[in-house]
């Protein structure tokens, strides 16, 4: 299967571009912004330029649609990690107008545009309400009150599916008054990995986990980040304790691995929800 992305829940990554400016507490650590200062270049914050790409790397998408055709399967395509396509800047209108263009173009691809301002989507679209089968819309929510601001933004949208990065996740998490009509199909849930990395407690991803289930939702654990609950033994790690006494130790993502009370969680959605 092709794949160029480490990211457990898609198969390719596509930036239209690179750069991007925080907008809320989830962006503390972002990933993009210490990769691309390690390039160089002034792309970032509110001010800065965004890096553009050429035909070379617009065309690779059309390889990956040639390619699940033959295959006679689906590909994910994460849509975007070093930016947020809904950045609401009239130097990105040109850029953004190639991606629906290319959306449309690659029926055999499923993108999966991810945003931190989904209060900037319905005007940069040009979708209206009849959304292409082959968007998934999500939103980054890290906390209760970037739920209550970012969710009645996306549940309005009529794209086909609906899901939430709960990634950094910050704290625990009520959804209930976002869900009476079907309206989220999807739920990635992790912990933070970065220098600074901040805990995340076992029971606010529990608490997703059993909301999922008992509201039939797509539920994926993507990974503990770099803390995760301290074994029995503690070996001088650098530990974290919460108000509850419940003890974290800092190390390796790759060693906290993805196990949720003994079970990986990996659900997808069904491509046309009810
Ligand atoms: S919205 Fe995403 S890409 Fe932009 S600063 Fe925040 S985390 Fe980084």
């Amino acid at each position: 299967m092709g794949k160029n992305s480490h990211i457990e829940w898609t198969h390719h990554t596509f930036n239209p571009w690179w750069g991007c400016a925080k907008v809320s507490p989830a962006c503390a650590h972002c990933y993009a912004e210490t990769l691309t200062k390690r390039f160089g270049g002034a792309i970032w914050g509110v001010k800065g330029q965004r890096r553009f790409f050429g035909d070379a790397h617009w065309n690779e998408p059309l390889r990956w649609n040639k390619e699940a055709q033959r295959a006679k399967t689906r590909f994910r395509v994460f849509c975007a990690s070093m930016s947020d396509v809904f950045e609401d800047r009239r130097d990105l209108d040109g850029e953004r107008l190639k991606l629906w263009a290319l959306i449309e173009k690659t029926k055999s691809l499923d993108w999966l545009l991810l945003t931190k301002r989904p209060e900037a989507v319905e005007r940069l679209v040009p979708w209206g309400e009849h959304w292409p089968d082959n968007v998934w819309l999500g939103t980054s929510v890290e906390n209760q009150e970037w739920a209550d601001k970012r969710l009645p933004k996306l549940i309005a949208i009529p794209a086909k599916i609906r899901f939430l990065s709960c990634e950094p996740l910050l704290g625990a998490l009520d959804l209930t008054r976002f869900t009476k009509k079907n309206t989220i199909h999807w739920i990635i849930a992790g912990g933070e990995s970065a220098k600074g990395a901040r805990p995340m407690h076992p029971d606010w991803v529990r608490g997703l986990r059993d909301f999922c289930e008992k509201q039939g939702i797509a539920f994926h654990f993507k990974q503990w980040g770099n803390f995760a609950p301290a074994p029995k033994k503690l070996t001088g790690q650098t530990q974290f304790t919460f108000p509850d006494d419940l003890v974290m130790v800092l190390r390796n993502k790759a060693v906290n691995g993805r196990n949720l009370d003994g079970k990986t969680h990996d659900e997808f959605p069904p491509r046309f929800p009810k």
